[in-house]
């Protein structure tokens, strides 16, 4: 494949973003955003609502296309112009093996409401990548337990605290082995008490060397786990850095002011 396509594996990052433009027709919401995620890095990104960040994540997934700049996920050249003719070699096949290396977990867990959380845990090894059942059963089984959860295998999600739900939408998430989680706010959705449990599996998934990119509005969250903290104001990065620089010691005004609302 051409240079452009793909790059040696050698010090490169998990993602790299490149000068994402994108519009919502007349629109600009992201207005030239370039950002690194190391391998198993972690970097927490804030900022106001409407400020660009469901939609940067989603183009990283390419659940959004991008209307200029570029977007790598593991050297593959997941984000591009649809304008850019010359990557039309890219077919959806490939676009569709790259988005099942990324996990994602959102606001609301989407779980299937019908399923037990072992069978959804179960369901995207079973139906998309086609492993037999029972395998597919212990290995969800481990994923429950990992996320605290092994003692509610048989439960609804409807008879799943909200915290017990996202940790099986994590469990979900983990049992497609991800090479990248994108996580959108969450614990947003939660009860106050239930937002720690869920934080924990996040922080453990950090410590065993996932590479992670987590909207949040938890500083506590960002400041422990997050070697990158990046303040996303307007569709552009207004401050990033180290997360306990940046929030002992935040430069940018609007920053500033954001943290006096949220902390
Ligand atoms: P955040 O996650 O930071 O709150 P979003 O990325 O969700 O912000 O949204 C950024 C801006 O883009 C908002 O003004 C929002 O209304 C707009 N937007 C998001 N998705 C769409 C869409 N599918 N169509 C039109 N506008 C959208
Ligand atoms: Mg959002």
């Amino acid at each position: 494949m051409a240079a452009a396509v793909t790059e040696s594996a050698s010090a490169r990052p998990m993602v790299r973003i490149r000068s994402v433009r994108k519009c919502f027709g007349p629109v600009e919401v992201l207005k030239g955003i370039s950002l690194d995620v190391p391998v198993g890095g972690v970097v927490c990104v804030v900022g106001p609502s409407g400020s660009g960040k469901s939609t940067l994540l989603r183009c990283v997934n390419r659940l959004e296309t991008i209307d200029s700049g570029r977007i790598w996920v593991d050297g593959d050249l997941i984000g591009y112009a649809e304008k850019d003719e010359r990557l039309h070699h890219l077919r959806p096949s490939q676009l569709c093996a790259q988005r099942q290396d990324i996990g994602m977990v959102f606001q609301r867990f989407h779980l299937f409401p019908h399923r037990t959380a072992l069978e959804n845990v179960m369901e995207g090894p079973v139906v998309v990548k086609g492993v037999p059942k029972a395998a597919a059963r212990r290995r969800a089984m481990e994923l429950l337990d990992r996320v605290g959860l092994s003692g509610r295998a048989g439960h609804y999600p409807s008879q799943l605290s909200g915290g017990q739900q996202q940790r099986v939408a994590i469990a979900r998430s983990l049992a497609m082995d991800p090479k990248l989680m994108l996580f959108d706010e969450p614990t947003s959705a939660l009860d106050p008490e239930l937002v720690q449990e869920v934080l924990a599996v996040m922080r453990d998934l950090a410590a065993s060397g996932m590479t992670m990119m987590v909207v949040t509005h938890e500083m506590g969250f960002a400041r422990e786990v997050g070697d990158n903290l990046v303040f996303i104001d307007g569709g552009v990065i207004v401050e990033q850095g180290d997360p306990r620089q940046v929030l002992a010691n935040p430069a940018n005004d609007r920053f500033r002011a954001f943290l006096g609302q949220v902390l």
